[in-house]
């Protein structure tokens, strides 16, 4: 058959708005596409939620292609490697299982599959400038394209609608910085504002982050980095394992609302 370049740019566009048209509402909108977002994208999906990650880069995967100092290895502790295990990343076990290691280009290849085929959505390019909310609640998510702010124009958004938003915007809690400057948004944390994260103590801070992943304003639940640093937590250096444990948490929290109805 011949091939028709406006018959392709005819599929793309098609396509495309189909899937931006099926997921103006959707139950989970995940922001940012690191470790903690693509484990909770993959958890909630496959539970058969609708779930799309939107994420402000071209790639997906945030901080896991660099692993540590840009060395492409990622260390998880027990735990961290269950998950590996259950979304078939290849691991190692280091200094007889004390540790564990994994390629960090196949974790973020694997894990971005394993939301996809479970039925997540990504929408890469488009960067969350704002929320969306009604009485005190945060019910979903205002979006622009990357290049539009990179560029500097003077173009208005669009909203998407969420019963529940995951924050896993990273060191940046981009989400909730937003929060705080336009609704002056009241936190759940000890000063009800974002507490900024602190040093680094790698074994504290692994836990931290799983008990620091929680819902944190009506409709928004922090997860990976992001919990750290709104609870003012430690930060724990390049082990991978509490990033991909948290993003688990919050998918169970949500998934657990999400039946309660
Ligand atoms: C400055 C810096 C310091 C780091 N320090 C540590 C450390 O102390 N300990 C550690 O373990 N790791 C650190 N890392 C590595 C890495 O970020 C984390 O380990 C891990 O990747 C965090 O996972 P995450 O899921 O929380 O979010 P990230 O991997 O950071 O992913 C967040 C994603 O959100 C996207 N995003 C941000 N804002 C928006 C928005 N408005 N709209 C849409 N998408 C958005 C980003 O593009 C990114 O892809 C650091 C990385 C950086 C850049």
């Amino acid at each position: 058959m011949a091939l028709d370049e406006i018959k392709i740019s005819r599929a793309i566009i098609e396509r495309y708005f189909q899937k931006l048209n099926n997921y103006l509402e959707m139950d989970v909108a995940i922001v940012g596409a690191g470790p903690s977002g693509l484990m909770a994208a993959y958890k909630l999906a496959r539970e058969g939620f609708k779930v799309a990650v939107f994420e402000r880069r071209m790639s997906i995967g945030g901080g896991i292609w660099g692993g540590g100092m840009m060395f492409n290895e990622v260390v998880v502790q027990e735990e961290g490697a269950r998950l590996l295990r259950e979304i078939g990343v290849r691991f190692e076990p280091w200094n007889d299982g004390e540790y564990y290691t994994a390629d960090s280009v196949e974790l973020a290849c694997v894990l971005g599959a394993r939301a996809l085929q479970a039925g997540a959505k990504i929408f890469n390019l488009i960067m969350v400038e704002d929320v969306m909310v009604r009485e005190g609640r945060v019910v979903g998510l205002v979006l622009n394209w990357t290049a539009v702010e990179g560029a500097g124009l003077h173009v208005d958004p669009l909203a998407v609608r969420a019963k529940y938003v995951v924050e896993a915007t990273g060191h940046e809690t981009a989400v909730l910085q937003v929060m705080q400057r336009k609704l002056g948004a009241k936190l759940a944390t000890e000063t009800g504002t974002i507490m900024g994260e602190k040093s680094m103590w790698a074994e504290v801070a692994e836990s931290l982050t799983v008990d620091y992943t929680r819902e944190v304003y009506p409709g928004v639940f922090v997860a990976g980095m992001a919990a750290n640093a709104t609870f003012g937590a430690y930060r724990m250096g390049p082990i991978f394992g509490g990033m991909l444990l948290s993003g688990e948490r919050v998918a169970s929290l949500i998934a657990e609302r999400l039946r309660q109805g």
